[in-house]
């Protein structure tokens, strides 16, 4: 480990981290990440410790995939790189877009490939535009998102993203509306969690009257908010979203960069809720995380339209269906349905993980537990009758997220929420490991504010 100061000097001095404190990181460099095994990963320090979240949401069957490693090998030393465009096309591409189709619920045939889930989202965007212009209803330009949502960073994602402090970074896309989100935890007041999500689903209702649904083109949420705070909507919700946006001509994007491929126990979190989207965000885990690639589903009723007219779709990626990333995405896939991680997550280790977290919902600290599948949050409370929080302006999270890691675990704070997404291959064992040290950093937090 002799090497880690010096690594450390160099990440402070040379490495801009994304959405971190640049002043504050050159003065407190992070820790170094030198591998992984299982569903641990391992410091230069040679701490070990147990990754609650799976990367970023992203190694849902951990970190130990020969399998993803030497289709990646194999790809690479039979053909490295090639494109998609000009009337060509690489074979893992095209055996990945035929994969998916007939994984996709039946109404899903056509995918657009891009690197990341916030190109993904900016494809949504234009492929929605082109689908309108078709139908000969260009007045149709509105997209609604929430507060609230983290849909990514380009310009595009984070105008769709509901985050103040990052518009106040940039001029956001002017036909960008956002409606209230479900958490009921912050916002329910003295409404059950069901009268709550009926409350703000009205919200979509409101906003299409308010706007016009001639001038509305898209409304795009994640299943369950991730980022956001992992925002597990109350049951009421999804179905009456689903009422309205049955009876209007809106397009409804589900973005399952998070909730896709299994989290929710399902293959998507839209079927999960039992929603109908036109158009499906992935990215993250269909490759495990192992290589980059994002991209859209798109519905028969988009591609349709699509794919019978408009001439030539300017847009795309020198790495829209990168060989080696489509290579990963084909042997996730293939480990995903051979060892039947989706069924696991719905019928064995989700309900485990669910069972085991709300036992902590009665740590003092603990206002409010909630979760779905392979992923959970809990709030920070003063006060767990009143909801009062705690007196750190939201930086509880943090507090308690640094005794985490102390404790050998990582969770990520949101403000005084603290979330995990740990990967669907973890064990019983794993998972009691997980709540017995969490349960370690709540006391340790509780201690911290004299609780
Ligand atoms: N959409 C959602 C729901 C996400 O959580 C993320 C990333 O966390 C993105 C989009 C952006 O994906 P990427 O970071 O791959 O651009």
């Amino acid at each position: 480990y002799s090497h880690t100061a010096e690594l450390k000097r160099q990440d402070a001095a040379h490495h801009l981290h994304p959405f971190t404190d640049f002043q504050d990181y050159a003065a407190h460099p992070g820790r170094i990440i030198s591998r992984a095994e299982g569903v641990y990963i391992e410091d230069s320090d040679g701490n070990r410790i147990l990754d609650g979240m799976s990367g970023l949401w992203c190694c849902n069957l951990g970190y130990s995939q020969p399998g993803i490693v030497e289709a990646v090998r194999k790809q690479l030393s039979e053909l490295p790189f090639y494109n998609n465009f000009f009337q060509c096309a690489n074979e893992p591409s095209v055996r990945l877009a035929a994969r998916l189709a007939s994984l996709t619920p039946d109404n899903f045939n056509h995918v657009f490939f891009t690197n990341s889930g916030s190109e993904a989202n900016d494809t949504n965007l234009r492929l929605v535009r082109r689908y309108w212009d078709l139908l000969d209803k260009p007045n149709k330009r509105i997209i609604l998102s929430r507060t609230n949502a983290y849909h990514g960073s380009t310009i595009a994602a984070a105008s769709l993203g509901g985050f103040d402090f990052v518009h106040r970074q940039f001029e956001t896309l002017p036909y960008v509306h956002h409606i209230a989100q479900p958490y009921w935890f912050k916002d329910g007041g003295e409404l059950s969690p069901e009268e709550f999500g009926v409350r703000v689903a009205k919200d979509l209702e409101r906003a299409i009257d308010e706007l016009g649904e001639d001038n509305i083109a898209a409304f795009i949420a994640e299943p369950i908010q991730g980022a956001g705070g992992v925002i597990v909507p109350p049951e009421s919700y999804w179905p009456e979203m689903r009422r309205i946006l049955a009876e209007r001509d809106i397009l409804f994007i589900s973005d399952e960069v998070i909730c896709g491929f299994g989290r929710t126990g399902q293959l998507f979190g839209c079927q999960s809720y039992g929603t109908s989207p036109d158009l499906i965000t992935f990215a993250k885990a269909v490759t495990n995380g192992f290589q980059p690639l994002g991209g859209v589903l798109l519905g028969d009723r988009v591609a349709n339209v699509l794919t019978s007219g408009g001439g030539e779709f300017g847009h795309g990626f020198t790495y829209s269906g990168h060989p080696a990333a489509c290579a990963a995405a084909l042997a996730t896939l293939d480990i995903l349905e051979r060892e039947q991680l989706v069924e696991r997550v719905a019928d064995d280790i989700g309900p485990y993980l669910q069972r085991r977290w709300q036992e902590l919902a009665d740590h003092p600290i603990v206002g409010e537990t909630r979760g779905k599948g392979m992923v959970a949050a809990l709030e920070l409370v003063r006060n767990k009758h009143t909801r009062e929080r705690l007196e750190d302006g939201g930086k509880a999270g943090a507090v308690c997220r640094q005794f985490c890691i102390e404790s050998g675990l990582v969770m990520r704070a949101v403000g005084d929420a603290m979330i995990i997404a740990p990967p669907l291959v973890c064990s019983h064992e794993e998972i009691d490991l997980l709540i017995e040290r969490a349960t370690r950093a709540l006391d340790l937090t509780a201690s911290h504010y004299h609780l």
